[in-house]
C-alpha cells in the first residue's frame, strides 16, 4: 500500500529537489510546505499588513486559499488563484518568512491543511516539522542536512544571482536556521525516528537513492 515520506532539514539542504525526485520515482504527490509559509508571507507584504499585527495575519491566513499544483519542474503556487510561484522566492520573502512561520495561528492553519493533503497517503512532504508535528506517523522520515556553505551554494544556483551574493545567502540561511531552530512552536529538529542524511559530500542521485532505499525497507 501507499505510505508517506517526511523530509525535514535546514534551508538549502536540497529537500525540495530530493522530495520532488523521490515523489516522481514513487508516483507520489510532492508537497512543499515551505512554499505555503512563503505564500502567506507574500500576502502579508502584498497587503501591507503590519508584521507585528499577529491577529490580522492570523485572520488573513484563515481566509486565504493556497493551492499547490504539480508541474514538470516544480509546483505552481497559487494564492487566492494568483500565481506567485516566482515571487515567493525573493530576498524579501526570505527575510520575513521565519517570523511569519513562527506565528502559532499561521502554523495551526497550514499544518491542518498539510495533514489533510497527506490523509490519503502517497505524499512526499518536505519542511521543518513534518516528521515531528505534521506527519508524526509517516512511514519514512528523513532529516536531510549539509554544511552551511554547501547549502548556500545550492540555493545560490536556484536563485536570481543578481539579487544576492553567495556570502549574503550563507548569512541569510544561517539566520533563518537559527530562527527556525529557536522558535517555540514546532522548531526545526530531527524526529527521534528520522534517519539523518548529511548530503555535503553526496551527489543528488546518491541522496535520492538513499531515500528510495529507505522506502523499500
Ligand atoms: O523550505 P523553505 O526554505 O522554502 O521554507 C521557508 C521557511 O518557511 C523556513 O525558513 C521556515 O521558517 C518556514 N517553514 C516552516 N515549517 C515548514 C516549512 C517551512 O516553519 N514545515
Amino acid at each position: 500500500g501507499k505510505f508517506n515520506v517526511a523530509l525535514d532539514g535546514p534551508a538549502g539542504a536540497g529537500k525540495s529537489t530530493v522530495a520532488r525526485m523521490v515523489a516522481k520515482e514513487l508516483g507520489y504527490v510532492y508537497v512543499d510546505t515551505g512554499a505555503m509559509y512563503r505564500a502567506i508571507t507574500w500576502k502579508v507584504l502584498h497587503k501591507d499588513i503590519p508584521l507585528e499585527d499577529l491577529s490580522a495575519i492570523a485572520d488573513m491566513t484563515a481566509s486565504t486559499r493556497i493551492e499547490l499544483l504539480p508541474g514538470l519542474t516544480g509546483q505552481t503556487v497559487l494564492v487566492d488563484g494568483q500565481d506567485v510561484t516566482e515571487r515567493i522566492r525573493s530576498k524579501e520573502i526570505n527575510l520575513h518568512v521565519s517570523h511569519i512561520a513562527a506565528i502559532p495561528d499561521v502554523r495551526e492553519r497550514l499544518v491542518s491543511m498539510q495533514k489533510s493533503m497527506a490523509a490519503a497517503k502517497g505524499v512526499v512532504m518536505d519542511g521543518r516539522d513534518i516528521g515531528t508535528s505534521v506527519l508524526p506517523d509517516a512511514e519514512v522520515k528523513v532529516f536531510l542536512t549539509a554544511s552551511a556553505r554547501k547549502r548556500a551554494e545550492r540555493r545560490y544556483l536556484e536563485m536570481n544571482a543578481s539579487e544576492i551574493s553567495l556570502d549574503d545567502l550563507e548569512r541569510d540561511i544561517e539566520r533563518r536556521d537559527q530562527l527556525d531552530r529557536g522558535r517555540k512552536v514546532s522548531p526545526l529538529r530531527q524526529a527521534e525516528d528520522a534517519v539523518l542524511l548529511d548530503s555535503t559530500e553526496m551527489s543528488l542521485d546518491e541522496v535520492v537513492n538513499a531515500v528510495l532505499e529507505l522506502c523499500r525497507t
